[in-house]
């Protein structure tokens, strides 16, 4: 699987590469967001929500307390996950993880949680703090090759 690393120097970077990829998101993706507390998942996965969704002023809060936010957009249903709070993988179940899984797209923060359950085939984004920036390092698809 092809790596690769992308500077994103600030926020209108995440938001670029977030635009990016939603045009290249299809249902039954799964993108793992990974990255400690405040490293920009929720940041990016906003800028995919919004471009989905073509609409630049969506309001998606994190969802770290709900621990799913779902999101009906003209490219489909986007599911977004923020597995800190799971304490076990099973747990994920009860968030509508099968539903999410037929036809959603899934953008999950925290997704190393789901431990066994974490589908093979996805997309990784590592996001990491670089000076006053971040540093994302993508995995995956090839699709995503040239984001
Ligand atoms: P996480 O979900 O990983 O905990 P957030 O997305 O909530 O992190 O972002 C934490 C902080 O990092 C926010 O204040 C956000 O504005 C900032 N941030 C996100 N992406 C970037 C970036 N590319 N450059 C600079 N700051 C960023
Ligand atoms: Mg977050």
């Amino acid at each position: 699987m092809p790596t690769f690393s992308l500077p994103l120097p600030d926020e209108a970077a995440t938001e670029r590469l977030g635009a990016r990829l939603a045009s290249r998101l299809r249902p039954r993706d799964v993108v793992a967001l990974e990255g400690g507390l405040g490293a920009g998942k929720t940041t990016l996965a906003r800028a995919i929500l919004r471009a989905a969704a073509g609409e630049p002023a969506l309001i998606v809060p994190s969802p770290t307390f709900t621990l799913v936010e779902v999101y009906e957009t003209p490219r489909g249903s986007f599911w977004h996950f923020d597995l800190y709070r799971l304490e076990e993988p099973e747990q994920v179940f009860e968030l509508g993880w099968e539903e999410a899984r037929i036809d959603g797209v899934a953008l999950v923060e925290w997704a190393e949680r789901l431990g066994p359950l974490l589908p093979r085939e996805r997309l990784t984004i590592n996001l990491s703090v670089e000076g006053d920036g971040r540093l994302a390092t993508l995995e995956g698809d090839s699709r995503f090759g040239e984001v």
